[in-house]
């Protein structure tokens, strides 16, 4: 049931990096008893690059480009715990590029001591320079200061490669989650399973627009549920439709994507980034628990909050497969170890 053999995807420069394809393993106790017999999880936090994520199917893309543009130097910004700025790093160690990272101050209130631990503490492992910028939930003025940067890398002589944190630059990142959508239509297909519904955590938008244009491209009309992590729907929704078109534009047909097929709730966002709920707590020890998933308080522990909910609900179909993205996020887990900490004995 693949359609396009003519794949517009390789019409784009591409640096194999991602473990892939990821695994695709049957949710077993959590079906128990469900009435479902068709749950997995796409394994999307084990693709490597430091401990997994889902920023390395979209590095694929921006390293492939910036290769291809001759490029020696990578620079990216996002949160002090950035998994996206920790992949970004190590995916320019592999490929023998220089890169620089930019760390915003996004989420108040955080434990002292998150600079020495989860991501940032593989940020300096892996030996990339560090700026930091006080301000956060600023996309315009985090890529402004960004393009600082590059014109000092420039004064210095190198030539640098900008990975852009604004929607208003072409959705590269999301070709990689193109690539997922054909991995998940495969493997349900060789297990003689039609594909009914996706469920992904829906924050900057690559990954809920790839997986929804790639779907749709490769002619799966599996819905697709985007559980937003970072803002709210009525804001998350536009923007996925607008990263979905531009992508699906890029593949050359730009009415792959309609209104309806983009599907965004807030449901279990709480009071917003990297902020988790009870929910978000009560899935992340769910998922330990009964199914050795290591999913994080920022992304991860939402997206499958809101799965279980769906599943929970009677939202998800019983007789198809559905199938919730792993987008990784385990180091995070360390950042947020004060979320654990034991009751103290009084
Ligand atoms: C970035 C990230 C997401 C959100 O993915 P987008 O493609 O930005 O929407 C989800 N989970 C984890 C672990 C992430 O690092």
């Amino acid at each position: 049931m693949l359609h396009n053999p003519e794949d517009a995807v390789s019409a784009f420069p591409r640096a194999l990096l991602a473990h892939a394809p990821t695994p695709l393993v049957p949710l077993g106790n959590t079906m128990r008893g469900s009435g479902h017999d068709h749950l997995f999880v796409k394994r999307d936090d084990l693709t490597g690059l430091a401990i997994g994520g889902n920023k390395a199917r979209q590095l694929e893309y921006y390293f492939g480009q910036a290769l291809s543009e001759g490029a020696d130097t990578v620079l990216i910004t996002g949160a002090v715990q950035s998994n996206f700025v920790r992949q970004c790093a190590a995916a320019a160690r592999k490929l023998g590029l220089a890169c620089e990272i930019q760390l915003e101050n996004r989420v108040q209130g955080m434990p002292a001591g998150q600079e020495k631990t989860g991501n940032m503490l593989l940020d300096r492992l892996l030996g990339v320079p560090i700026h930091m910028f006080p301000v956060g939930e600023d996309e315009k003025a985090a890529d402004y200061n960004l393009e600082k940067i590059a014109d000092d890398v420039r004064s210095r002589g190198g030539k640098p490669y900008v990975i852009h944190l604004g929607a208003d630059h072409p959705p590269l990142g999301a070709l990689g989650y193109v690539d997922c959508a054909r991995e998940i239509i495969e493997q349900t297909d060789a297990l003689g399973v039609k594909l009914g519904a996706v469920i992904v955590a829906s924050g900057s938008a690559a990954s809920h627009a790839g997986v929804v244009t790639g779907l749709r491209h490769y002619g799966s009309d599996a819905t697709v549920h985007g559980i937003c992590v970072r803002r709210t729907a009525d804001l998350q929704h536009p923007r996925v439709l607008k990263r979905s078109r531009d992508l699906a534009g890029m593949l050359g047909s730009p009415d792959l994507v309609q209104d309806a097929d983009v599907i965004t709730t807030d449901a279990y966002l709480g009071e917003g980034y990297g902020k988790p709920t009870p929910g978000t707590m009560a899935a992340i020890a769910r998922g330990a628990k009964e199914e050795t998933l290591l999913l994080d308080p920022v992304y991860s522990g939402k997206a499958f909050d809101g799965f279980l909910s769906l599943l929970n609900e009677g939202a998800l179909p019983s007789d198809k497969a559905c199938v919730f993205i792993h987008t990784g996020g385990t180091p995070g887990l360390f950042a947020y170890a004060h979320l654990w900490e034991p009751a103290r004995a009084s």
